[in-house]
């Protein structure tokens, strides 16, 4: 469809590329004033809400089921991300295995090898307009400390997930597929993909409506409170009783009122995004990028790159934004998205003339122990979902299907993984110590990869993160 806004607009009102891109989109209307009563209302429609929608109604057409969003559907990160259908838990599997032991580190890597295979199934099988495509991904070190350090993680990822989900390249064969000089090896895991994030979860919406699920946009729920054992949530000028709820917030999850649980559960976290312009034949060539695969360096402050369906790349992460109070407001950082040119720059030097096209930000939701968290509020008819940190792509769509389940009463594999209903450590209380907690992570794995890259030399204009 044409999209007439201009790439200035598009930025000033928070799109992403993707979203701009996407073209003319007509939301929902807002949810009627007045009193509505249903079984299940989820609030959030990202990829998490949207497919616990649809599979509730698959399961159960009888319950009535309503979705609310504060946006237009898309405006979250499931419209923004980088759009890595990939089995990264957490943040590392090295960090996974040393807060929860081998044995939860090897189901939490089959459970993602199942979410990306739940979510290439459905686009399949649905025959889902979402550019998908299933190219594999590489991970790469740039240094010889992250070298080291990567074939550690290459034997822990098979140990974890099977000999043949992995491959290990050597610079030379890395090379065979991409020009990088900066590449000394990377990690090769052909059973992951990319996809358009925003065309995906608009494709998530049109499945949920076919599945009969009532959705309204641009109607953020200001006020839940619990009475005469429902659920009575307020949007502006209307009330909803809901016999259960479903909270798929993500990042903006401290900010709903009234549960005190929920709000120390996790703080947003915000990551950048560029994207080149169109690259020629000339410049494929000089970049030698075969195919297709999506990169993530191993970094602690990741780099994600990729090739986009209409022939840019586009790359985002190294730093970070921190911001624990309510504004959910960071969306444009312009030492980032320069910070992130030099790493381009750095990265293909061939390419050091391309301009960026467009840049953008989003939020993922973080919480203080770095794994993905499942739970109930009270009794079992209030669940939410986050901390997926940057890796939600088919975690978040599975957890959906999981949620499912567990609104349904089901005792399923899945909804028995041990994230649900586990112990999460709590934000502490305070704007103060939540943002020393925050920024106490980030300081810790800056330092390590000032560590593990001080022999490459960078300057601060080269994408220096220190
Ligand atoms: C820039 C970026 C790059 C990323 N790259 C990747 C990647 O390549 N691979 C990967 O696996 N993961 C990636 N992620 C993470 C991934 O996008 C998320 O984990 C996932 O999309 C979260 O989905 P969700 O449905 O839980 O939340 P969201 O998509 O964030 O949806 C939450 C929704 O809740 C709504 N909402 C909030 N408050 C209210 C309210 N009061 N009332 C009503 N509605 C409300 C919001 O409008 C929003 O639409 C990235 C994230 C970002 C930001």
């Amino acid at each position: 469809m044409q999209n007439n806004t201009s790439i200035s607009d598009a930025m000033s009102s928070n799109q992403s590329f993707w979203q701009h891109k996407y073209g003319r989109y007509q939301p929902n209307p807002p949810l009627p004033a007045g009193v509505h009563k249903v079984d299940v209302l989820i609030i959030g429609g990202g990829y998490t809400g949207l497919t616990t929608a649809r599979e509730l109604k698959r399961d159960a057409p009888e319950l009535s089921v309503m979705l609310l969003d504060a946006n237009d559907i898309g405006f979250g990160a499931s419209g923004r991300n980088g759009g890595f259908n990939m089995t990264l838990f957490g943040m590392e599997p090295e960090v996974t295995v040393f807060r929860w032991g081998k044995n939860k580190a090897t189901q939490a890597q089959s459970y993602m090898q199942d979410a990306v295979e739940y979510v290439r199934t459905l686009i399949d099988s649905e025959q889902l307009d979402s550019d998908y495509e299933h190219t594999g991904m590489w991970r790469v070190a740039y240094s010889a400390k992250q070298e080291k350090r990567l074939r550690k993680t290459f034997g822990l990822l098979q140990e974890l997930g099977g000999n043949e989900s992995y491959q290990l390249l050597s610079q030379s064969d890395a090379q065979q597929k991409l020009k990088s000089p900066r590449v000394r090896a990377a990690i090769y895991e052909p059973g992951t993909g990319i996809l358009d994030p925003c065309k995906h979860v608009r494709e998530l919406k049109r499945l949920a409506e076919q599945a009969q699920v009532n959705i309204f946009e641009n109607s953020p729920v200001l006020d839940i409170e619990k009475l005469d054992g429902t659920n009575k949530v307020k949007t502006a000028n209307a009330v909803v009783h809901a016999q259960k709820l479903v909270l798929a917030t993500n990042a903006w999850s401290h900010t709903l009122q009234g549960s005190k649980k929920l709000r120390n559960r996790q703080r947003p976290v915000w990551t950048y995004q560029i994207v080149s312009d169109p690259l020629t034949a000339a410049e494929w060539e000089s970049v030698g990028w075969q195919d297709r695969m999506s990169i993530e360096d191993n970094r602690q402050l990741v780099h994600y790159m990729r090739i986009t369906k209409c022939g840019r790349i586009t790359m985002g992460g190294g730093s970070i934004g921190i911001d624990v109070t309510e504004d959910m407001n960071k969306w444009h950082d312009a030492i980032i998205w320069e910070k992130l040119k030099a790493h381009f720059d750095w990265l293909f030097p061939a390419l050091k003339h391309k301009k960026v096209h467009y840049q953008w930000g989003g939020a993922v939701s973080s919480n203080m122990d770095m794994t993905p968290e499942i739970g109930f509020l009270g009794d079992e008819n209030i669940v939410y979902a986050n901390g997926c940190i940057g890796h939600g792509v088919s975690l978040t769509q599975y957890n959906g299907r999981v949620i499912a389940d567990l609104l349904l009463g089901k005792d399923t594999e899945r909804s028995r993984f041990w994230i649900v209903n586990r112990k999460a450590i709590a934000v502490p209380p305070g704007k103060l110590l939540a943002w020393l907690g925050v920024n106490s992570i980030n300081a810790a794995l800056k330092t390590v990869d000032w560590y593990e890259e001080r022999e490459l030399n960078r300057s601060v204009s080269e994408g220096e993160e220190q």
